[in-house]
């Protein structure tokens, strides 16, 4: 059976007979190690594991009790280890004297075995006390200096502690009876909407160019914490500077904006010169060459497509979200948007469900609703290979929230990778052929859009059998 540690107990005494006895009295409960002067206490002080409590005569020959004491407290490995002077005189001056050098009790010869006993039992408590707080000391002083804001909240999202680096973000002077949320939305934009704010773990918080200061691009995390009720008991809230990936990214989106732009006007026209040359417009053309104008017609045809995904990929995703919200008649629009897309894969034998209430509404961007559905349906339909695709689309309302799920009978994704298709440029490397249409932003986008609605979307899938996103809105 595992034994539990037994307290470490140092006896340092130049009187042999002394030792012996104290080894009697503490042996029985206690790791026993005993020295006859100061020196070797020093050495085997330090030694780890290091005494939890060492039993100091002050009486010694070469180096007195005292000056042991002393250089207990000058070393840090030794200056926390409570001590207990033993000493054979009562007066006054040698316990002032042991107190000054820091000595945390005293007890006398000839030893009383009990009260030895009871004496060592309550330092070892103190002990474990002042640990806790010198760790806390230490924690404190660590979070102090890190360059993460940390701030803990109560379920009132009043703070409780802070570090210096949060109030520094989000500039706040005295953290007392501050209401962290409120804060927050007064003073910043959210990349999420107040309600929402417990649902989410991480969102952006922005603080925009001002004459004196570029942006503050914000990363929050959030952790709430329950109690053994079950019961929301504290909120902790870290705080990360990602302005200089933030404005890498945007330089980036701009960028692949820029030049997307460029490609499309070539592409155009390299496209309409291959078409007239495939229809025969501009001189007849033996076998060969019409197979291969083919070719040019039909890859520059997907070329240009990817250019507008881009295009559109980055307008979306870097603007924000400024068109008004208006009401969708989700049947109707759910049956367009399926249209369009199939029409587009004619290729493809489709067999496509929908399965939606009347009356069912929704409050939203049109441009995102869109942009959301189309990229799952186009997504169910595009990495299916079997003979019949089978896409179904049902839409749920509950409470506040309409929630949609696009099932497809695909080749399904596998688990590992479901934190990863929500990337930019992603693509599970099997699809990955040069076959698909596509540059792994679809769902990217789909997430970042449902996201600034207030909504979420999760995967479920199983290999070879197909996929099904569900994501939610608020009505
Ligand atoms: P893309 O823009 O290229 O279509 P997405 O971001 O939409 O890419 O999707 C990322 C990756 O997730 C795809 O490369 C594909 O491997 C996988 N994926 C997305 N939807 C499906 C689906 N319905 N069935 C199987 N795999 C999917």
């Amino acid at each position: 059976m595992l034994q539990e540690k037994r307290p470490k107990i140092l006896c340092v005494d130049d009187a042999k007979l002394n030792l012996k006895l104290l080894e009697s009295i503490l042996v029985p409960e206690y790791e026993f190690q005993g020295v006859e002067n100061g020196e070797t206490a020093l050495i085997q002080a330090a030694q780890p594991p290091s005494p939890d409590i060492i039993l100091l005569d002050i009486m010694m020959p070469d180096m007195s009790g005292f000056e042991v004491l002393k250089k207990l407290r000058e070393d840090e490995k030794t200056r926390l280890i409570p001590v207990v002077m033993i000493t054979a005189l009562r007066e006054t001056e040698d316990r002032v004297k042991a107190l000054e050098a820091g000595c945390d009790d005293f007890i006398s010869k000839p030893f009383e075995k009990a009260e030895l006993l009871a004496r060592v039992k309550s330092l070892l408590k103190i002990n474990y006390y002042r640990q806790q707080l010198d760790e806390r000391g230490k924690f404190k002083a660590v979070i102090d200096k890190m360059s993460e804001g940390i701030a803990v909240c109560g379920p009132d999202w009043i703070i409780k502690d802070s570090n210096a680096a949060v109030l520094k973000y989000l500039n706040i002077a005295d953290p007392a009876n501050v209401n962290l949320a409120e804060t927050l939305f007064k003073n910043y934009s959210i990349s999420i909407p107040k309600e929402q704010l417990m649902n989410f773990k991480t969102f952006d918080i922005v603080r925009e160019e001002i004459e004196t200061a570029q942006a503050l691009y914000l990363e929050a995390n959030l952790d709430a914490l329950k109690n053994p009720a079950g019961e929301l008991s504290n909120i902790v809230f870290t705080l990360r500077d990602v302005s200089a990936v933030r404005r890498e990214e945007f330089l980036k989106q701009n960028f692949l904006g820029l030049i997307s732009h460029k490609l499309r006007t070539p592409l155009t026209i390299i496209l309409s010169s291959a078409s007239m040359f495939a229809r025969g417009e501009i001189s007849s053309l033996n076998e060969e060459q019409q197979k291969a104008i083919n070719i040019i017609s039909k890859k520059s045809f997907l070329l240009l497509g990817i250019v507008e995904k881009l295009i559109g990929f980055v307008m979306i995703y870097g603007q924000n979200p400024d068109q008004p919200k208006e009401a969708i008649e989700l049947k109707a629009r759910i049956s367009l948007i399926t249209d369009s897309i199939i029409k587009r894969f004619k290729d493809k034998k489709v067999e496509l469900n929908i399965d939606c209430p009347e009356d069912a509404k929704l409050e939203a961007r049109k441009a995102y609703f869109d942009q959301i559905l189309g990229n799952l349906v186009e997504n169910a339909v595009k990495f299916n290979v079997k003979d019949i695709t089978k896409v179904s689309i049902v839409v749920k309302k509950i409470l506040q929230e309409v929630i949609i799920s696009v099932a497809d009978n695909g080749p399904g994704i596998p688990s590992e990778e479901y934190g990863h298709i929500f990337e930019k440029f992603y693509q599970v490397e099997k699809n990955f052929s040069g076959q698909v249409e596509g540059m792994g932003l679809g769902l990217a986008l789909v997430k970042k859009l449902i996201e600034r609605e207030g909504g979420q979307i999760k995967v479920e899938s199983k290999l070879g059998q197909g996929s099904t996103f569900i994501f939610t809105l608020s009505v």
